[in-house]
């Protein structure tokens, strides 16, 4: 398949847009920076480390295919509260303090909200289930209730938040949900105090749950907070690629450039993958330095004389697509096998993206 130019052009506009992301850039330092959060699972791992205390993990996921970790609750350190219509949340106590201070803020904006509910044990949940399964049968409580387990209440880091307008609660998901400006507000600062919107609009294939804009998860981390949020990826999304676990990267041998030259070249096309939504990486590699030749490197430097390239260099990537694709120019459901992917460089700057498809 040859993509039209106009296809080609598209893409580009994806690539100045990406560069606009803190994560991918072209300059060197940075990349190694990026590198540090999002590619090699060694680093990956160093990343999750820091945000482990002796207690729980800040960073653990926790959805309807990824169980409480066994030893949870053992750990958990929750605070009991009162909220404004005198029910009994608990939470757990770093979530708890971030909350305060995320609601102390939006104040200042004439924004009120409490907590209608955050930490519900398994216990709890099971005795829920029961309860639906009597009242309703097994499939449709099922369906309805959360498996215990396997709700991300039982971290007491979700919370649920409900809004104070006038000063009348307003409680109900369907009546919360047409606040989509004060919604606005809420989200964009939610990363100050390391939260996340858990459940995107748009991301039900991913999360495994519909829009919720009162559903929030502390994650005790504000930077990848606010990289989470600025990439308006999900949790899931966002751990695949930091982990980086099944991704194979083979930077094969190569007399024209070093490891480390090739490392940055990986990043570089990851940072840009992580831009589509609904793919799945799984390898890359370097072409070697046979598909480097001077006929590929005087192509780019036709197309863009200002950028002065001086190297330029190929990586094949397999990657899959999930059911939506939607926003890309890429086939739901389909294996994507030895895509192309050209990066050029000159003396001075870092790798560049300057071509992919077939
Ligand atoms: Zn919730």
């Amino acid at each position: 398949m040859k993509y039209s130019k106009r296809i080609i052009a598209l893409l580009l506009v994806c690539v100045t847009a990406l560069a606009a992301f803190a994560g991918c850039s072209n300059n060197t330092s940075e990349t190694k920076a990026t590198e540090s959060t999002t590619a090699e699972s060694t680093t990956a791992e160093s990343t999750t480390a820091e945000s482990k205390t002796d207690g729980i993990d800040y960073m653990a996921l926790v959805n309807k295919t990824h169980a409480l970790p066994d030893d949870w609750e053992k750990k958990l350190e929750t605070i009991h509260m009162k909220n404004s219509i005198k029910d009994d949340v608990e939470v757990e106590k770093k979530a708890y303090d971030a909350y305060l201070r995320l609601k102390a803020d939006l104040e200042k904006e004439d924004i009120f909200v409490d907590l209608d509910s955050a930490r519900r044990s398994v216990a709890e949940q099971q005795r829920i289930m029961d309860e639906f399964t009597e009242e309703y049968g097994a499939d449709y409580a099922a369906k309805t209730v959360a498996k215990p387990g396997y709700s991300e209440h039982h971290t007491g880091l979700a919370l649920d938040l409900y809004l104070i307008i006038d000063g009348k609660d307003v409680t109900e998901n369907e009546d919360m949900i047409k606040y989509t400006d004060i919604w606005a507000k809420i989200h964009k600062l939610l990363p100050n105090y390391g939260f996340i919107l858990r459940y995107l609009e748009g991301s039900e294939h991913i999360t495994g749950y519909g829009y919720e804009p009162w559903h929030i998860r502390y994650i005790d981390n504000v930077e990848v907070a606010k990289e989470i949020t600025d990439k308006g990826i999900t949790f899931e999304e966002y751990l695949k690629t930091a982990s980086g676990n099944k991704v194979e990267i083979d930077y094969g041998k190569s007399k024209l450039y070093s490891k480390d030259e090739l490392k940055e070249a990986v990043v570089q096309i990851k940072c840009q993958f992580a831009f589509y939504k609904g793919l799945e990486l799984k390898s890359i590699r370097y072409a070697g330095d046979d598909a480097a030749t001077d006929k590929k490197l005087k192509q780019f430097q036709k197309k863009n004389p200002d950028a002065k390239y001086t190297k330029v260099a190929e990586f094949l990537m397999d990657f899959s697509t999930s059911s939506d694709t939607s926003g890309t120019t890429f086939t739901p459901n389909h294996d994507y096998d030895e895509y192309q992917w050209w990066l050029a460089a000159s003396k001075d700057d870092g790798w560049e993206i300057v071509d992919f498809g077939y």
